[in-house]
């Protein structure tokens, strides 16, 4: 699904339905053959141009520069000292080891020094880094520091648990196991108080 919205307020213009060249049409025809299948039947005629758009969009996220969406930023903080927290963002992610999903939610808090942004750009920021070929541990670093950066808060903490398919649909074929990776920031990192604090507020202590 392409979220148009983001599109509009980022750097790249509402795409349409790119054209796919032939060798990328090819590569992925090379791989059905290479998994056992005949890419000439006609359930699979299609398939390549489908793989390429939707490697396009899963991968959108190289289009643009997530720490775009923390650029309006609001100085009035109304004296507000208490953790901003977006629980819970379901996102979707693929694994630069094998291309594989990572399906997970994401758990995004901050403590405003002088200036709060919309709740809302942080989701966005989630996705501007998950829409790449990832690892679970440089997606949590990556979207903590772009806040830790823009926002220059006094604390920024970031929680994400999620199921990675190179684990539940091959390898070791372990299903609903999650991986939790957190980094935490400025106060949540320094003071056990506070960290304890978001950790309550995120569900997880
Ligand atoms: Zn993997």
């Amino acid at each position: 699904m392409h979220d148009v919205k983001a599109w509009e307020e980022g750097m790249q213009p509402v795409p349409g339905k790119p054209e796919v060249p032939e060798e990328v049409q090819e590569a992925v025809r090379t791989l059905i053959r290479w998994a056992g299948d005949d890419p000439a039947r006609e359930g699979l005629l299609d398939t390549p141009q489908r793989v390429a758009r939707a490697w396009l969009e899963y991968c959108e996220g190289y289009k643009e520069d997530p720490a775009y969406h923390l650029s309006r930023i609001f100085h009035e903080v109304g004296g507000y000292d208490e953790i901003v927290l977006l629980k819970g963002i379901p996102f979707h992610s693929h694994c630069e080891h094998h291309m594989a999903p990572i399906i997970g939610v994401a758990h995004i808090a901050y403590l405003p020094g002088d200036y709060v942004v919309g709740i809302s750009k942080l989701a966005r920021v989630l996705h501007g880094f998950a829409r790449r070929l990832q690892v679970q541990e440089r997606l949590t670093a990556e979207v903590a520091d772009c806040i830790w950066d823009n926002l220059r808060p006094r604390g920024v903490a970031v929680v994400i648990e999620a199921t990675h398919g190179c684990m539940t649909g091959r390898g070791v074929r372990t299903p609903d196991v999650a991986m939790k990776t957190s980094r935490m920031m400025g106060v949540f990192r320094d003071d056990e108080k506070s960290r304890k604090e978001v950790l309550r507020l995120m569900g997880l202590a």
